[in-house]
């Protein structure tokens, strides 16, 4: 589904990626963890178009989306939840998600999948006339997560959808991202921490000062300490 090949990527003169590569398949988990500064919201930026890689090829859906605007990869099915969730803190719940389904021409449509997903994150029904602002950290991203929904896209990124939140809350965020991916959502997940991956993720990648220094499976992923050992960038030790 998505094919992102040798990806030259940064800011200025600033080279923040350094020849990515990753591949998510139709129906995946794939994760991308690294420390902080690796490039991980880099790379979720030129893949939906908001920076022009310097070279390298982002393919979607069988198509090179490089050089296409935000909006023209947004409409090709492709959805992003930056860091920070970005909600409408002034707008009610409901107006959050409207503003979600703005892409979409068929009203029906819209209503069914607004459905979906208040049955999805319950307490945003409970919350649908109240302010956004007024959200915990933990609604606030299930809003977030539900207003990219209601853009049904075949693809959905999400950077650090567990920052701020308490482990419980985290938990629940998660148990909805592994519900939605069941119902048929792919989903390319950053994350800074590598826990609770082991269970969800089909692929990891664990990505260093621009480079991919790991790809790996949980099943070929033989011992935790080699994650552990190329996210800190040193050697792994014998048990
Ligand atoms: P974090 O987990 O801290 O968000 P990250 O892995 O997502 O880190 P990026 O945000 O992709 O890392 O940053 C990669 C590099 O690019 C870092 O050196 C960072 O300082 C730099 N960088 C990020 N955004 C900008 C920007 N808008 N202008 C200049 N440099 C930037």
């Amino acid at each position: 589904m998505l094919e992102v090949q040798q990806i030259v990527a940064g800011y200025g003169r600033l080279t923040a990626l350094k020849g990515i590569d990753i591949t998510v398949r139709k129906g995946e988990i794939v994760f991308v963890v690294g420390p902080n500064g690796a490039g991980k919201s880099t790379l979720l930026k030129a893949v939906s178009g908001l920076i022009s890689p310097t070279s390298g090829d982002i393919s979607f859906l069988g198509k090179s989306v490089v050089g296409n605007s935000p909006e023209h990869i947004c409409r090709s099915g492709l959805a992003l939840i930056p860091e920070g969730r970005h909600i409408f803190k002034t707008l009610t719940v409901q107006e959050n998600l409207l503003v979600g389904s703005l892409v979409r021409r068929n009203s029906s449509e819209v209503r069914a999948d607004m459905e979906l997903v208040l049955d999805t994150f319950p307490i945003l029904r409970d919350r649908l006339n109240g302010i956004a602002g007024h959200l915990s950290g933990g609604e606030q991203q299930q809003l977030a997560i539900a207003r990219a929904i209601l853009q049904r896209p075949s693809l959905l990124m999400i950077d650090e959808p567990s920052l701020g939140l308490a482990p419980l809350v985290i938990d629940q965020v998660y148990e909805s991202l592994r519900h939605l991916n069941k119902n048929g959502l792919t989903l390319l997940i950053v994350e800074q921490s590598t826990r609770r991956m082991m269970e969800l993720a089909n692929r990891i990648y664990v990505v260093r000062n621009g480079n991919v220094v790991l790809e790996a499976t949980p099943d070929n992923l033989l011992d935790e300490r080699d994650l552990d050992a190329a996210y800190f960038g040193f050697a792994s030790q014998p048990a």
